[in-house]
């Protein structure tokens, strides 16, 4: 029997978009208060009765976070061009390593907007 847990982080963090317009206000460096949204697909732990630890993922998922919190985007490894799509590509390649059940991160860069990198699909 499998579950779907999600949980959420907060981070600030800045950025610029290297790719557009001099014009487009997101090629000037900027902050967002990002949502990341990380799903799971797994089978429910029969004697314990879930899936997986909250706990447990936060604390493997920590050293990502903090990679990314209060810091320019564009200077993290892997980031020169730090757009929310290549952010949650980004997340679902390191956090996927570390959490085989992970099938989805979403990353919220405003109240209003979302894009999620569905990985593979269960
Ligand atoms: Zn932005």
């Amino acid at each position: 029997m499998k579950f779907e847990l999600k949980t959420q982080f907060q981070i600030e963090s800045a950025r610029f978009l290297p790719h557009l317009p001099k014009t487009h206000p997101c090629a000037r460096m900027h902050g967002h208060s990002f949502v990341l949204i990380f799903t799971f697909l797994g089978e429910l732990d029969p004697q314990i009765g879930w899936v997986r630890d909250y706990h447990e993922i936060n604390e493997l998922l920590r050293p990502l976070l903090t990679q990314l919190d209060h810091q320019v985007l564009n200077e993290v490894e892997g980031l020169s061009n730090p757009t929310s799509e290549l952010l949650a590509l980004w997340l679902f390649e390191r956090a996927r390593t570390l959490l085989p059940e992970l099938t989805r991160v979403t990353v919220k860069e405003t109240p209003t907007t979302e894009c999620s990198y569905p990985g593979v699909l269960a």
